[in-house]
């Protein structure tokens, strides 16, 4: 069941089933079991993060969707910024 997800975020969408890569993380709490700062996190790939939104939002619970990337690539992705040339910004 949906409501029995607890494993941490591992790169995969949340939905039941699904094994597409996650674009999308989705951070919510429940006020009724999660108090102060806690709060779960989903991910969830292009399909699946209106569904997964839907249903925490049909709750009333505080959702905040924003875009997921894997912490290996978010890492390279940074790797790649540091060492990119600085465009055209070599003139002069
Ligand atoms: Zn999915």
């Amino acid at each position: 069941m949906i409501g029995s997800l607890g494993a941490a975020p591992a790169g995969g969408c949340s939905r039941a089933g699904c094994r597409e890569e996650a674009t999308w993380r989705i951070d919510w709490r429940n006020p009724r079991i999660h108090t102060g700062d806690r709060f779960k996190t989903w991910l969830a790939c292009d399909e699946h993060v209106e569904y997964l939104r839907g249903f925490l939002e049909s709750r009333s619970f505080p959702v905040s969707v924003a875009p997921f990337a894997a912490e290996g690539a978010a890492e390279a992705a940074a790797a790649d910024a540091a060492a990119a040339p600085a465009g055209e910004e070599t003139g002069a």
